[in-house]
């Protein structure tokens, strides 16, 4: 559905209008090119506090990756990258602050912060890791300042291990794949299987020989995520209710996939789908869990039948799904599985305690499963999507939706496409040091932030 409100801003007349009388002007996010995804380009500037450990390995992979890379100053306007994890107390964060404060006015429009520390936990000095938590409050003020010029900032910290994975999350921030990722923590740390080296990863197919499955595949942020999967190489299966199966069917002979009509709250159909999965492929790379309602009510008036059937495809199908392809070996080793909760089971939402219940226990599940997952060379992760525009939010009423774009530092709702491009890291070659991580995928939306 279309955003009026940011087309009018962005004519010529409307930057004029909205400029006099100081009305919030977003602009067109930068997404990636479907006919080059993920490449790189443009510059950066990197810089480091005294005692980074981790600048040196980004600085060369930058470089071979198509990135010009800077360490003085940018020529033009470009992103701005910073190794913060030498700062270990208050003194030395005079060096985060002169390096943006000097460098801010360099940063592109729809431009790259980000902010590379140490996980506090896995640091021994306690003032060093008081201080590297402080980076949360820095990047999520700073994400505020920038944001009206579509540009975002991340804070990526290295757990004990992770510098070896970090190249994965650098290279997925920097592209255009992230627009909507705004003020998010990323945690990488060991990685639990084998991590692709950039230079051998084919970057137009990265997917290329993998079987994905994605569940409620035949519209909305499902279907965008099949998308991208299939423009990434993978194969897709495509799982909707019986009722939509002319619109999956539809949907996934245009990108070369495989349909299966089933209701996943069905009692046989884990069953069901880890046979189609295994009779087309001996492994499965990834399962994506998107299928997802909402039954929206007081909760003084809703009904068993409308907190039940919620419950059933929201949390219970997924943890079945979850339950019937661990008690075998067919996701690969390398394997992901990917929860879609939401902002909602975050800051909660009037007339939604059933749908915030489901989408928070989906957050409790990445942190449940983290370890076990690793333990068998399987990540987990989730994302929590703000205001997406599909059909979901186009049902809602017109000053709430306008107010569900406006309230975001990005000034505008985020495309199905989004999701999509944020999940596809989490699935690709370089994410196997990202594990039980949930990432707002909501322009910095501030319902509980
Ligand atoms: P949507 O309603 O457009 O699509 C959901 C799909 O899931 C539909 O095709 C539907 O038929 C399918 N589905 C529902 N029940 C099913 C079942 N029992 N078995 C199989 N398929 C089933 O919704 P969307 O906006 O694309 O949302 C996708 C996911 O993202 C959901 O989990 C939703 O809760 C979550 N989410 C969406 C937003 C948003 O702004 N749109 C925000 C936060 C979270």
């Amino acid at each position: 559905m279309s955003d009026k409100y940011l087309e009018i801003a962005n004519s010529a007349l409307g930057k004029k209008i909205f400029n006099a009388v100081g009305l919030p002007d977003p602009v067109p996010l930068l997404r990636e090119d479907a006919t080059q995804p993920h490449k790189l380009s443009g510059q950066l500037l990197l810089g480091e506090s005294l005692g980074a450990v981790f600048a040196k390995s980004i600085g060369a992979f930058v470089e071979s990756a198509g990135i010009k890379r800077y360490s003085e100053s940018l020529e033009g306007r470009g992103h701005l990258v910073f190794d913060a994890s030498g700062i270990a107390n208050a003194q030395q964060s005079t060096q985060l602050h002169s390096f943006f404060s000097q460098h801010l006015k360099s940063l592109a429009p729809s431009g790259r912060v980000i902010v590379i520390g140490h996980k506090p936990s896995a640091l021994r000095d306690t003032e060093h890791a008081a201080i590297q938590r402080g980076l949360v409050g820095f990047v999520k003020s700073l994400a505020k300042e920038i944001g009206r010029k579509g540009a975002t900032a991340n804070l990526v910290f290295v757990d004990n291990g992770g510098d070896r994975a970090l190249e994965g999350p650098i290279r997925f921030l920097l592209s255009a794949g992230s627009a909507f990722m705004n003020a998010q923590v990323l945690t990488v740390a060991t990685p639990v299987a084998a991590l692709a080296d950039s230079k051998d990863v084919d970057w137009a197919k990265p997917l290329a020989g993998k079987t994905v499955l994605v569940t409620g595949a035949a519209r909305g942020i499902g279907l965008a995520i099949s998308q991208t999967m299939a423009r990434d190489g993978a194969v897709v299966i495509g799982v909707d209710v019986p009722q939509s199966q002319d619109d999956l069917a539809a949907a996934m002979k245009a990108i070369g996939g495989l349909s299966l009509p089933l209701d996943i709250t069905d009692a046989d159909a884990p069953e069901r789908l880890r046979g189609f999965c295994s009779a087309h492929s001996p492994t499965l790379h990834a399962v994506v869990h998107n299928a997802g309602v909402t039954r929206d009510k007081m909760l003084s008036r809703m009904t068993a039948h409308q907190w039940d059937l919620l419950m059933q495809i929201n949390f219970d199908a997924v943890q079945r799904i979850n339950k019937a392809l661990l008690q075998t070996e067919l996701l690969d080793d390398g394997g992901k599985i990917i929860g879609i909760a939401s902002i909602s089971g975050i800051a909660g939402n009037i007339g939604q305690t059933n749908y915030g219940f489901s989408k928070a226990a989906i957050i409790g599940m990445v942190e449940a499963l983290a370890e076990p997952c690793a333990a068998r060379g399987i990540t987990i992760n989730g994302v929590a999507p703000g205001f997406i525009e599909t059909q979901m939010t186009a049902a809602i009423p017109f000053f709430t939706r306008q107010m569900g774009r406006r309230l975001s530092s990005l000034g505008q709702g985020g495309l199905p496409v989004d999701v999509a491009e944020v999940i596809g890291f989490f699935v690709s070659p370089q994410a196997a040091g990202i594990n039980g991580n949930m990432v707002r995928v909501c322009g910095q939306s501030l319902l509980g932030a």
